[in-house]
């Protein structure tokens, strides 16, 4: 294989990967920084390949130095954007310190030892700094949930050994072989930079896109107004929630409506309204805790699932929701509204907890809290029975 066609298209593959990367940019608002650090990476590569494949045209050691220096630039780029990831970054004086650093180095070595840097020692900062991006790609809370998280890491894994094996392996086989390999591994150097510039790009945008796909998810499963579940996001999480949780325990589900909230809207406006409705939805979230999943079924009624929870602590969880809500809003945040909530408790156990069921079982127990008044808890019937049980 020709190594001048390899540098072409590695430099092909770059801008091509710099304009896509450009692209995406302007459809994903709020990853322009790291899409943007990506996007000057591979530009700066390109100055790299470009710079080493005339690096011969430079007096003394100037021309891989520069190179060199170039280069380590870009892969510090790529680094910066995984880092932004999480809002972290490093800062730009270590950074040229670091590159003023290599460009000392590569003087210092003087052109008696310009093969021995370009081979091994220059590839030894790139092994390193991939390490480094692989390693913040992994630990990112950002991307931790992201199927094609692995895949770039592999990539950078990858990449970092490739560059590890040119800094500590290529020397013991030339020892043996003599530099009759160099131009081998110059070849198989290129070939990688081709594979691994395309699959650079292409993982690191998988990321961005996974994410932002897995961000309009969440937003589909979640209540404008409430910041709770929505019905969807119950009826889809809430099931998971149950077979994660032990299989012979008990789990409970709150249906609960707000008493006479038609009148409320009447009396005090529709953004009052809303106002109670977010007052309630904090103070379910802040009462039932972490554990459970509270949800905005719709309009003024809500449900909360306690999983792992029996009737008798339901009734507890129940009991402070409805007697804080109804402090919060006489009194807080300047509402001054009176408002109560009824609520209907069902539960069943691990292996017969079906969702739908049980949401059944609670409506049944909350209507007749209604009709007994309102501002009051009813537990289901059959939930009674396999308390008792
Ligand atoms: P009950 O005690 O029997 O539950 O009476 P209610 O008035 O609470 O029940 P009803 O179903 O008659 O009325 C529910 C009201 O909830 C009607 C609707 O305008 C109001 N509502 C639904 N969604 C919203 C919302 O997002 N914001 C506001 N402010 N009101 C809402
Ligand atoms: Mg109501
Ligand atoms: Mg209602």
């Amino acid at each position: 294989m020709d190594l001048a066609t390899l540098w072409y298209l590695t430099t092909g593959t770059l801008l091509v990967a710099a304009a896509m990367t450009l692209w995406e940019r302007k459809a994903q608002a709020q990853r322009s920084r790291e899409l943007g650090l990506w996007a000057a990476a591979y530009g700066v590569f390109v100055v790299g390949c470009v710079l080493s494949m005339n690096r011969a045209h430079f007096p003394g050691v100037s021309g891989p130095a520069i190179s060199n220096v170039v280069m380590i630039l870009g892969y510090l780029l790529v680094l910066q954007g995984a880092l932004a990831l999480d809002g972290r970054e490093m800062r730009p004086a270590p950074i040229a310190g670091l590159l003023a650093a290599i460009g000392a180095a590569w003087f210092a070595a003087g052109t008696g030892a310009v093969s021995l840097f370009w081979n091994h020692v220059s590839a030894f900062p790139i092994a390193v700094i991939c390490a480094l991006t692989a390693m913040t790609l992994w630990r990112s809370r950002t991307v931790r949930k992201l199927r094609s998280r692995p895949v770039a890491v592999a990539v950078f894994v990858c990449h970092s050994l490739f560059y590890a094996a040119r800094t500590f392996i290529v020397p013991i086989v030339t020892a043996i072989h003599g530099d009759a390999v160099l131009p081998v591994v110059a070849e198989i150097t290129m070939y990688e930079a081709v594979l691994f510039s395309v699959a650079m790009a292409m993982s690191l945008l998988a990321l961005v896109r996974e994410e932002d796909r897995a961000r309009l998810l969440a937003t589909t499963r979640t209540d404008f107004l409430t910041e709770l579940h929505n019905r969807q996001g119950f009826f889809e999480l809430a099931p998971k929630r149950l077979s994660q949780a032990g299989e012979t325990a008990s789990h409970s589900l709150l249906a609960i409506d707000l008493d006479h909230f038609k009148a409320i809207n009447d009396r005090y406006g529709h953004e009052a309204g809303d106002s109670v409705l977010k007052l309630f939805a904090g103070v379910a979230r802040d009462i039932a805790g972490p554990e459970a999943m509270s949800a905005r079924l719709g309009g003024e009624e809500f449900a909360i699932l306690l999983p792992n929870r029996t009737v008798a602590e339901a009734r507890t969880v129940a009991e402070d929701v409805a007697g804080h809500f109804a402090e919060a809003a006489a009194q807080g945040d300047g509402l001054a509204i009176p408002a109560t909530v009824s609520i209907g408790i069902a539960a069943a156990s691990g292996q017969e907890a079906d969702l739908v069921a049980l949401l059944a079982a609670a409506d049944r127990a909350l209507y007749q809290a209604k009709m007994a008044g309102r501002n009051r808890i009813e537990v289901a019937k059959s939930a009674l029975v396999a308390d008792a049980a």
